[in-house]
């Protein structure tokens, strides 16, 4: 990674210090209670190694999305509470975002001890990237730590704007663990893939993703398309799709897309179709040259799992992103489960798989194989952007390694 890291830093640069830390604690929250704290636990490794450092950490993150102002149920009071359960000790959280209550609090940390701001987007200048604000932040501490992968993709004040502020003032904006253990994991697929390396995509629609096969498609050597993306490229095929999701706008694309690369391009063979995408509904399986006029195309067959499966297991370097039917229904939820349990096996065998996007991250938790992957992304949209090639301001704004 061309970006200096926390990991680059020794002991000595630490104690003492006081870090700003940009976490993406944009968890759940049902009453008042976090129901999935994965973004916590990614969160913990970066707050652990400076906690056990000596340094005061002031950590801010957004949650949801507010409009600018103070809405109770996007406070991070509950993920305060369930971050202190995490780290095993109750950390300080402020109900402000930022000005004089934030500093005080920072000013009475000891070190080793943790405060929490307020969500950041309860202040316009967040999102609006106020520069001001950034440097109200930047004034807390002198080292900034993104370990905000998943808010990268947003020149934000509390992210690539809290870097240049930092850095303006004369300290260090670095990359925290997280951060850099998406960068070495999605970069690498990216820029230095073992072969073969297998691209899967899916989910409901070509149009968000079409940077991101352009992007992948002079890197693999194979490129496995299911989900409602690959009806759309029935279409370009000449098939018929029924009553199943489609974007007709992306027909031509789609085409273009198999014109240049058809020889790499493996789109499902059958397909699981039914009248209607619910639970308990009959079900058939068909060759996708048979699928009905009334029927709705909900998963990937049995015959494409199987290509799908050499496929996988012959690859050295698998990215999934996009589940491969509506798998949220347990009629259309095989051909996902399966894709997940393929790559786990390849991932097994030595292979590297990264997975990104928050629909596929649940799918991979629903396959329970999370922990056999060599990597799940954090970040849904910023995830997508970076396969798609895209800068991240927040990954921009940070100091070079040296
Ligand atoms: P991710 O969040 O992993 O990036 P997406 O948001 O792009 O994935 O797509 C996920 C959604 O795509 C899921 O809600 C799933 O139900 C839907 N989907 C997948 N296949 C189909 C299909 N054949 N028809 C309709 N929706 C589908
Ligand atoms: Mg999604």
């Amino acid at each position: 990674m061309s970006k200096k890291a926390l990991s680059d830093l020794a002991p000595s640069d630490l104690a003492g210090h006081t870090v700003v830390v940009r976490a993406d604690l944009n968890v759940p929250v049902k009453d008042g209670v976090v129901t999935d704290d994965t973004r916590i636990q990614a969160s913990v490794p970066t707050l652990r190694l400076l906690i056990g450092a000596g340094t005061r950490v002031v950590l801010l993150s957004h949650l949801g999305r507010p409009k600018g102002g103070r809405e109770p149920k996007y406070s991070l009071a509950p993920v305060a509470t369930r971050m202190g359960d995490v780290l095993g000790r109750p950390l300080r959280f402020v109900s402000e975002s930022a000005g004089p209550a934030a500093r005080d609090a920072v000013a009475s940390l000891a070190p080793g001890e943790v405060v929490l701001l307020e969500n950041t987007r309860f202040l316009p200048g967040d999102e609006g990237n106020d520069a001001g604000l950034a440097k109200d932040w930047a004034s807390l501490g002198d080292l900034f730590v993104n370990d905000a992968f998943g808010a990268a993709h947003r020149a934000h004040a509390s992210t690539s704007g809290l870097a240049e502020a930092m850095r303006a003032k004369g300290g260090l904006a670095v990359a925290g663990l997280l951060m850099a253990k998406e960068l070495e994991y999605l970069g690498g697929a990216l820029d230095r893939p073992e072969k073969p390396f297998v691209a899967i995509l899916g989910g409901a629609k070509i149009s968000g993703k079409i940077d991101v096969i352009e992007a992948l498609l002079p890197r693999v050597d194979r490129l496995l398309i299911g989900g409602a993306m690959a009806n759309t490229f029935f279409r370009a095929l000449g098939l018929q799709t029924g009553a199943s999701l489609v974007e007709d706008d992306r027909v031509e694309i789609a085409r273009a897309t198999l014109a240049k690369a058809a020889d790499r391009i493996l789109l499902p063979v059958d397909c699981v179709v039914a009248s209607d995408i619910a639970e308990g509904v009959a079900t058939r399986v068909v060759e996708r040259s048979q699928v009905g006029s009334c029927d709705r195309i909900g998963d990937i067959g049995p015959a494409t799992r199987e290509i799908f499966a050499r496929e996988i297991a012959g690859a050295r370097t698998i990215v999934w992103n996009g589940p491969m039917g509506v798998f949220e229904v347990g009629a259309f939820a095989e051909g996902t489960l399966a894709i997940a349990q393929y790559m786990a096996r390849a991932c097994d065998g030595g292979a590297v798989g990264v997975l990104g996007g928050g629909d596929s991250a649940a799918a991979a938790e629903k396959a329970g194989v999370v922990e056999r992957l060599s990597h799940v992304s954090t970040g849904g949209g910023a995830s997508l952007e970076f396969l798609a090639g895209a800068k991240l301001p927040g990954v921009v704004a940070l100091n070079e390694a040296d």
